[in-house]
């Protein structure tokens, strides 16, 4: 497998707060890999800086073989990577159909517009039935599917998930996990960042392990599982 997203010595600050501390990680054409660890320990900071929404501070970013590591958010979904971010960030006072069409921003083609909300609505049914409606007015667990909807509208070859089961009742996290297998059987590569430990190293093939925005384990999922790092990870120790 080829090296999808290649990441060297990325480090991201806040003013004098060293979120990520220069950290090296890939990610292949075709894999689930997990992103894990305690909060605050720069997981979110890393996926906002891959996709531009928050600037690298060093380091640098290769997608596809190109260096993108100050590319703009706008410029890096048509390239084919998107990002649904932590907290179901949907736009409210929007329908849902609308919601979906901001995803799919850069595509100017209306069947090809056609194609993706289709592609979604396959997915997520319950979304094809509330279209019209406010996205304010769906429940969370449905708001999560729509930001996820959102981010694939672009056809990403990279999709990016910021806690997708964050807050969901547990029969909707498991839908969230086949979501996640049945997407790479699209052929979407993804990563996902998770507290959901255990079912997270389920699906993914591989993980990496942060603590104190450094990487303190990279591993095989089944290996990951049964990691002392990882236990201590979550405790709050590197
Ligand atoms: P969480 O699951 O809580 O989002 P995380 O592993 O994703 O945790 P980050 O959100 O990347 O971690 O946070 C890493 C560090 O950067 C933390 O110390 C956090 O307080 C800080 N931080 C994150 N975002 C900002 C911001 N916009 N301004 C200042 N500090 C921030």
């Amino acid at each position: 497998m080829t090296s999808l997203l290649s990441v060297q010595s990325l480090a991201v600050r806040y003013g004098p707060i060293e979120a990520v501390r220069g950290i090296d990680f890939e990610i292949k054409e075709g894999e689930i890999v997990a992103l894990l660890g305690a909060n605050g320990a720069g997981k979110s900071s890393t996926l906002n800086a891959l996709v531009g929404l928050v600037p690298v501070a060093s380091g640098t970013v290769h997608f596809k073989g190109e260096d993108i590591t100050d590319w703009a958010p706008e410029l890096l979904a048509p390239a084919g990577m998107t990002l649904s971010p932590e907290g179901r960030r949907v736009f409210g006072t929007l329908s849902v159909a609308e919601n979906l069409r901001m995803g799919a921003f850069a595509i100017t083609d209306k069947a090809a517009v056609k194609a993706a909300w289709d592609r979604v609505y396959d997915l997520f049914p319950i979304l094809h039935e509330r279209r019209d409606q406010f996205a304010g007015t769906l429940s969370g667990g449905q708001q999560q599917m729509l930001a996820v909807g959102r981010a694939l509208m672009s056809n990403p070859k990279l999709l990016l998930l910021d806690e997708p089961s964050l807050g969901l009742a547990p029969k909707i996290i498991g839908q969230v996990f086949e979501l996640i297998e049945r997407l790479r059987g699209q052929g979407v590569t993804l990563a996902v960042v998770e507290q959901n430990v255990a079912m997270a190293l389920e699906v993914a093939d591989r993980g990496y392990v942060f603590a104190n925005g450094r990487l303190v384990a990279a591993g095989s999922a089944a290996d990951l599982a049964q990691s002392d790092t990882l236990k201590s990870a979550y405790l709050g120790g590197e």
